[in-house]
């Protein structure tokens, strides 16, 4: 019996490294294959994304799971992935004819530093934009406030954020400010939501397994692991693709009313940047649906405000500074909270979440013919929603 079947110990780990180790020695206790891919060979060094499957990649359908492409946020994806790979073994893929796939740490500069951004402050859910014209523009409201986002030094003494930013939505409204906040800039490279001015390593990463990943699949469903957006322990499903009849039905019947799709009436923003977006749009002959699962943690106004705090420190402060150890402390909290009910609440929404993917999409043998025509997306649309 391996130590992560042991009921005592939580899935959540410490730190990337232990999170990485944890991950492979499950995998492979479970009879997964995995393969693991150095990604930067300098500073910091030993950083991996693995890649843990079973399942013949002649099946016809395949679910790909990834974490931490908002690097901090793999802690949660770090956890909820050894669930998944304690669910399945080989033997059963291989019966059963189905194959999955589990992407551990996309972005490991950003989950060692603690970090939301890669090693070049680029959100990589900003970066898969479709081409390399794509990396310019700025909403005009992200310049208006760019001082504010992303203050020039150490915001040491100012107003309070929290009123700064009641100001702001008084004047500019909430959705606006989201919508030219969260989609995504490509202007200011220090700033935050930093889509980039071009292809991440992260991309290239991506671009260069993808196709191993799908395999020979005709149907793919891609679950993209993600915290900090929604109310605390809340699981929500953002689709940032266009749905087919049969691929809305299909993922209502599996996931839901939780889903948030992009003709959904209170769609926060479009991110044309988005990794959900570009999975969809990389495999035309196929048929694709990649959903971003969010897991709400602390309020958005917390949230934003821990990352600007953090990235200023980051820009401004040097390594080893307190600023720096207490603002990524402090962000690592809104991501991944410490409390044991969230933790709890969490990994008992993505078991039942993976349960559903394997039970009523991959074991399914064909898609369903019919699209309940009456289901209404209800969704909460909470107060800030700066992530995603
Ligand atoms: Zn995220």
């Amino acid at each position: 019996m391996s130590s992560e079947q042991s009921s005592s110990r939580s899935p959540f780990s410490e730190s990337f490294f232990e999170a990485r180790t944890r991950f492979i020695d499950l995998a492979v206790h479970c009879g997964w294959e995995v393969e693991s891919h150095q990604r930067t060979p300098s500073d910091p060094a030993n950083l991996f994304t693995d890649v843990a499957s079973i399942g013949p990649a002649s099946a016809r359908k395949v679910l790909i799971v990834t974490s931490g492409i908002h690097g901090v946020e793999g802690f949660f994806g770090s956890a909820a992935q050894l669930r998944l790979l304690s669910m399945m073994g080989q033997e059963r893929a291989e019966q059963e004819g189905i194959r999955i796939v589990v992407v551990h740490a996309l972005n490991p500069f950003g989950f060692v530093m603690v970090r939301r951004t890669d090693e070049e402050n680029i959100d990589l859910n900003r970066n898969f934009v479709p081409t390399l014209e794509d990396f310019a523009g700025v909403h005009d409201l992200y310049v208006t406030l760019e001082k504010f986002l992303n203050p020039p030094k150490w915001p040491k003494l100012e107003m309070p954020f929290q009123v700064q930013a009641y100001a702001a939505t008084m004047k500019y409204g909430m959705e606006s400010l989201r919508e030219a906040i969260a989609s995504g800039q490509y202007e200011f490279p220090q700033g935050l939501f930093f889509g980039g001015t071009g292809r991440s390593s992260t991309y290239r990463f991506v671009e260069s397994h993808v196709e191993q990943w799908v395999g020979q699949a005709r149907q793919v469903l891609h679950l993209d692991l993600h915290t900090g957006l929604g109310d605390s322990g809340q699981l929500q499903f953002f689709i940032d693709h266009d749905l087919t009849d049969s691929q809305r039905g299909e993922a209502r019947m599996v996931f839901g009313n939780r889903i948030s799709s992009l003709d959904g009436p209170d769609r926060l923003y479009i991110a044309p940047g988005a990794f959900g977006r570009w999975m969809h749009a990389r495999f035309p002959e196929k048929d694709v649906t990649s959903i971003c699962a969010e897991f709400g943690t602390h309020d958005s106004v917390s949230v934003l405000q821990a990352l600007r705090a953090e990235n200023a420190a980051w820009h401004h402060c040097p390594r080893d500074s307190e600023e720096r150890k207490k603002t990524a402390d402090h962000l690592k909290e809104m991501f991944v909270p410490k409390s044991a009910e969230w933790r709890n609440t969490v990994l008992a929404e993505a078991t039942g979440m993976f349960n559903r993917s394997i039970h009523d999409w991959l074991l399914v043998p064909t898609a369903p013919s019919c699209e309940p025509e009456s289901a209404q997306v209800e969704q909460q649309s909470s107060t800030f929603d700066a992530e995603g």
